[in-house]
């Protein structure tokens, strides 16, 4: 059985930024399982997994581009201190839940001063060169459910 569209496919990863440093892993965790051609993953992984069958090990660099996008400056704002009323001490690093014209989005606090909050709407991955190690631990087709969904239902998907 090979990754094709509509195969839900369990994999173990390690994620590392530009310098090496691990972002994310599934190690110590339950293998990711996730609905192959319904853009569950970043499309410059996707594309590379694609015909690829259990036990292969995948290292594929992925450019900002094909992963979490460009850095976009606009994003990057400053609001009134007076929008974060109820929250005792901003600071540097710190998320939140804002509504944006696009839905919600997490917000990261990069500056604060008297008035003002510098706040950036970026993927925390924006901007960054990324690369995967995927082992691929399973293949199976999805249920018409899952496909309807377009994710992964059952251990380690959505349950509902
Ligand atoms: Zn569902």
């Amino acid at each position: 059985m090979q990754v094709a569209k509509n195969m839900v496919v369990t994999m173990d990863y390690t994620l590392r930024g530009p310098d090496g440093q691990v972002i994310d892993s599934s190690e110590g965790k339950a293998p990711l399982p996730y609905l192959h051609g319904a853009s569950n993953i970043i499309p410059g992984l996707e594309k590379e997994l694609e015909g690829k069958s259990i036990g292969d090990n995948v290292k594929v660099k992925v450019p900002a581009a094909e992963g979490y996008g460009e850095r976009d400056p606009q994003m990057v704002q400053s609001v009134p201190r007076s929008n974060f009323q109820g929250v005792a001490n901003i600071a540097p690093g710190m998320q939140f839940q804002a509504r944006t014209g696009d839905g919600a989005r997490i917000v990261t606090v990069m500056a604060v001063d008297d008035n003002e909050v510098t706040v950036d709407a970026n993927h925390p991955l924006a901007g960054v060169d990324l690369s995967f190690d995927v082992t691929i631990r399973g293949i199976r087709a999805a249920t018409t459910e899952e496909e309807q969904h377009g994710h992964v239902h059952g251990a380690g998907g959505h349950q509902h």
